[in-house]
């Protein structure tokens, strides 16, 4: 899969600096300054023009999408890697996708003060990944229930320039698209809500400490780990699982709690009863709350999909602790919304029979309630992270995946 690569001026110093979308912590060559990359939503990149033309400078916005698509029906699980684009309006002449274009062209951050006019989306990335999922290409297509989730590691508004006069005509290649169809009335200036943030810890002023392509940051001076929030940081709450090894790594997974609309879904004793698990109720499943939890990081799909169910299932022992464990802490490169969206396919995976839980959540849905960091101790060999607790071993090359993708 193709990773974008973007130039940005460095906030601090000036100095031009090249990086990779997956990179969430800016971190100048020059003057040694790293701060904490935020959208208020999806990255927002653009392409500069590459020739004049003449007419009106239009940025037109496309979402583009690396990821995941899951199928989950009474048969089977299919899963698909994405990597796709959409135009984000509905007019015409506009190329429906981007094409190999931005993996050929440098992309720019969009910013609150970048000039010029901006064709609004015309629908949110709700919907985009609604259209992806409707036909996934090379899956089997599923006519009876089912249950699908989108999962992006990489989701973002991608806008090519055109020039619009009495013609369109495009900006990087200047081929003629068709007669003008952009409304004026569509037009807005820059809408992104992009920060750069400080990554010195807001409690006692130590730098913050973490990969640059991890979504959190840790302070090994007061151990508290942060996350970036449009006007600073704030501190997550991280949650460490007990093993009966001394740990050389932790992996993080996202807590996810849902309220349930339509069906019951509180406790681990409703799990139980929703998915006709083979296990015994016993009392403390009643009082228990259930929330699911996915890696929060990028691994294969199979893998994220059987993870996630294992570690859903486990019942860990947890005591709050006052430091930081000193061994690494893997980077948390996949955004909470993103492990949410996960959701109602692992629901799906977790019933043994998945054709006995259609019927009982036809009508029902899932609300996101809370998300939390629990991080998994785990040792390791030469070729295999193991957690002995869950009886789980992981390729060290299938995280590899989650640094390179
Ligand atoms: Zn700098
Ligand atoms: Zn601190």
């Amino acid at each position: 899969m193709s990773t974008l690569s973007l130039n940005h001026q460095c906030p601090q110093c000036g100095a031009p600096v090249e990086l990779e979308e997956t990179e969430r912590v800016f971190a100048c060559p020059f003057c040694a300054v790293r701060l904490f990359i935020h959208a208020h939503g999806p990255l927002q990149y653009y392409i500069k023009p590459r020739i004049h033309a003449p007419g009106t400078l239009i940025y037109v916005p496309y979402w583009r999408l690396r990821g995941t698509a899951y199928v989950l029906d009474s048969e089977s699980m299919q899963h698909k890697i994405l990597d796709s684009s959409l135009l984000a309006s509905t007019s015409p002449c506009l190329p429906p996708s981007l094409g190999l274009r931005s993996q050929a062209l440098r992309l720019h951050f969009v910013e609150p003060e970048t000039p010029g006019y901006f064709l609004r989306p015309g629908f949110p990335s709700t919907v985009f990944k609604k259209k992806l999922l409707n036909a996934v290409p090379g899956l089997r297509p599923v006519h009876g229930p089912k249950l699908t989730s989108c999962v992006g590691d990489a989701l973002s508004l991608v806008f090519l320039p055109v020039f619009q006069d009495q013609e369109i005509t495009d900006g990087l290649t200047g081929a003629l698209l068709g007669p003008a169809c952009i409304a004026e009335a569509d037009l807005c200036s820059s809408e992104a809500a992009l920060h750069f943030i400080s990554t010195l810890c807001p409690r006692c002023g130590w730098d913050l400490q973490g990969d640059t392509k991890s979504l959190v940051q840790a302070c090994l001076h007061c151990d508290t780990v942060w996350e970036a929030q449009p006007h600073g940081c704030t501190a997550v709450e991280v949650r460490f699982l007990e093993s009966k090894v001394t740990p050389t790594r932790y992996l993080p997974f996202w807590n996810l709690r849902f309220k349930a609309t339509g069906f019951k879904l509180d406790t681990w004793a409703d799990l139980i009863r929703l998915t006709y698990l083979p296990r015994v109720i016993q009392p403390w499943m009643e009082s228990t709350p259930f929330s699911f939890r996915v890696p929060a990081f990028k691994i294969q799909p199979a893998l994220f999909l059987r993870l996630s169910a294992q570690v859903s299932l486990y019942q860990p022992s947890i005591s709050p602790r006052d430091t930081l464990p000193r061994v690494p802490l893997h980077p948390v490169t996949l955004p909470k919304e993103e492990g949410m969206d996960a959701v109602p396919v692992l629901l799906g995976k977790l019933a043994p029979t998945p054709k006995l839980l259609f019927p009982k959540i036809h009508h029902g849905r899932l609300a996101p309630l809370s998300a939390t960091l629990d991080y998994i101790p785990f040792t390791e060999d030469t070729k295999e992270f193991l957690q002995p607790e869950m009886n789980m071993a992981i390729q060290k090359n299938a995280l590899l995946w989650s640094t390179t993708l």
